[in-house]
This record gives structure tokens, C-alpha cells and sequence, in this order.
């Protein structure tokens, strides 16, 4: 959880404000924090934003930090990208979470996708950040996108709608998001999606035993519904250890053969962090990784 450490400084006897996160019992992390701009409870959390000299804005759900503008920019283009490299005629995508509007962000940068449903149990989330994040949240006005204040794992539930790409950009599996690493949610998940569908997933990261065993779970209920289940990884600064995972799956596609270079390279779509040789670095998970999710 987080605590606001107020500290006055010897020298300039002023206080400090800092936004802490523990990332596991014996392990903080700090950011020094200019203004709270605005900390409201919905029914489903407690949501902070932060200003801070190093991130700029910062969002953050029951004290977990969940972006920064600053580094945002990696998890959503890992989201995104990576799919849309494997599949470029994805058309009908889902992002399950999300309310930050950044996968979004990504994905209306392909004219080729006709209809984005971002499926967001916490109105408030979209709110807060439409009006204090607009350089992430801006995108959800896109004509395009269809917002619906719901349970991800209900939507899944009920839905006759055949999607081309679900992305699952939620909290971690605990709170509002647990429901989003069960058995039931991916089979779901499963019949949700076309059958060249592909579904991609925030994995946590297997540095901390906190991380991994719920990261090991999560991986080898996703393999039990997708003859391709592979993880890839990326740098994200503020996530725990930094080396954060994500999750591909699909009936048909392996994200390093399928690649398709040529045809994305041809989209021109503009990226800060992801390129087609750093795709397939992405799956080239370190040796802990691997032993990990065998
Ligand atoms: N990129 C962040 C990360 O990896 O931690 C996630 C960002 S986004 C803010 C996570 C969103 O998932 C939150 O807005 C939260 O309200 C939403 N969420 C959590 N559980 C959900 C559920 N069961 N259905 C739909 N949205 C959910």
C-alpha cells in the first residue's frame, strides 16, 4: 500500500511530500510529489493523482501505482503493438480495464481497426483521467470507441460479439481485478475471440515471489485454451523491479513466426518504445523466466 512520507528538510525547513509504494515488504518505491491534485473513492477503489517533477501526473488505484505520463507510453505500446504486428487486419478489438484511456491511445493509430469496446468496471477512473490525464485519456472520445461501465469477467460472460483482439489491461489479481486471472474469465475470453483472435494480458513480473506466483497461475490457466501461450517482457521504471511482463495467446498465430514486418513496417505508425526487432527480443525471456513459467 501506499504511505505519504512528509519529511522537513534540515536546510530549507520545508515539508516534502512522497508517494510510496511498497513493492514488497522489504522493498519501497519513492516519487517526490509537487501538488495531490485529487484522491476520491468509488465504489470499487480509492483513486489518487499525483503531479511529480520526475513522471509528471501520476495515477494511482488503492495505492498501487497503475502509470505515469512519463512511461506510459511502454505498457501501451507493448499492448498494442505487439498484436497488431502479429495480426495488421485486426478490425474489432476489446480492452478489458483500461479506463486510463493509454491502450486506447495506441490502438486508434490504425485506421484499419473499425471498433474499439473498452469494457471498465470504474466510471470514475475514465472521469478523473479524462480531466487530469488528458495527454493519456484523450483518445477515448475517438468516434470509434465504445465505453461500458461493467465487469470485465460478466462481459465476457454474456457476450455473442466475436472480437479480433482482447487486451486485458487491468489492475492486479486482487480487488476489482481478481476476477480477471480465473479459469472462467480466459475460457471466456476464448469463445470471445475470432479464430484467428489473439489475446493479450498484463503479467505481472516473476522477480518477487509476491508477482510470481500469481503470474504462474495466470499462465498456465491461459495455456489450457490457446495452443500459443508465450510471454514477452519490456522495461517499465515504476512497476515492481522494473521487468514487467505481458501475456500473448491465440488458436493460430506465434507472435515471433507470424510476425509480419513488412506490412506493419508499411503502416508507418508512430512509437516511442516499440519496433519490429525489439518484438522479437521481447520473447526472448531470461533464464529465471523461463524456469519460472515451465
Ligand atoms: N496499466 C495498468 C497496470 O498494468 O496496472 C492498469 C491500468 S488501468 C487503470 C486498470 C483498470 O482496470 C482500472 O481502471 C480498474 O478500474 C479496471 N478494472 C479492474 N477490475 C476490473 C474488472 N473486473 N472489469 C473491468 N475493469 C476492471
Amino acid at each position: 500500500m501506499s504511505e505519504f512520507y512528509r519529511e522537513t528538510s534540515s536546510l530549507e525547513n520545508k515539508a516534502e511530500l512522497w508517494f510510496t509504494e511498497n513493492h514488497t515488504p522489504n522493498v519501497r518505491f519513492s516519487i517526490r510529489v509537487d501538488t495531490h491534485l485529487i484522491s476520491k473513492k468509488s465504489p470499487f477503489q480509492q483513486i489518487d493523482i499525483f503531479t511529480t517533477p520526475e513522471f509528471g501526473k501520476i495515477l494511482v488505484l488503492d495505492g498501487y501505482l497503475m502509470l505515469t505520463e512519463k512511461d506510459e507510453f511502454i505498457y501501451h505500446e507493448m499492448v498494442t503493438h505487439v498484436p497488431m504486428a502479429v495480426n495488421p487486419d485486426i478490425k474489432n478489438v476489446l480492452v478489458i480495464g483500461g479506463g486510463d484511456g493509454g491502450t486506447v491511445k495506441q490502438l486508434v493509430k490504425y485506421d484499419t481497426i473499425e471498433k474499439i469496446t473498452l469494457v471498465e468496471i470504474d466510471k470514475l477512473v475514465v472521469d478523473l483521467c479524462r480531466e487530469y490525464i488528458p495527454a493519456v485519456a484523450s483518445e477515448l472520445s475517438d468516434k470509434r470507441v465504445s465505453l461500458k461501465f461493467e465487469d470485465g469477467l460478466k462481459f465476457v460472460r454474456q457476450t455473442t460479439e466475436k472480437f479480433d483482439l482482447i487486451i486485458v489491461d487491468s489492475t492486479d489479481p486482487f480487488g476489482p481485478g481478481e476476477g480477471l486471472f480465473t479459469k472462467e474469465f480466459y475460457g471466456n475470453c476464448c469463445k470471445a475471440l475470432s479464430d484467428n483472435g489473439i489475446f493479450v494480458n498484463q503479467h505481472e513480473s516473476v522477480f518477487y515471489s509476491e508477482y510470481a506466483n500469481a503470474m504462474k497461475k495466470a499462465h498456465s490457466k491461459i495455456k489450457e485454451f490457446f495452443p500459443y501461450s508465450l510471454c514477452y517482457q519490456s522495461h517499465i521504471p515504476t512497476y515492481p523491479s522494473g521487468h514487467w511482463l505481458f501475456g500473448f495467446a491465440s488458436k493460430v498465430f506465434d507472435p515471433r513466426r507470424d510476425l509480419q514486418f513488412g506490412k506493419w513496417e508499411n503502416l508507418n505508425i508512430k512509437t516511442k518504445y516499440y519496433n519490429t526487432t525489439l518484438h522479437l527480443g521481447a520473447f526472448a525471456l531470461p533464464q529465471y523466466v523461463r524456469d519460472t513459467l515451465r
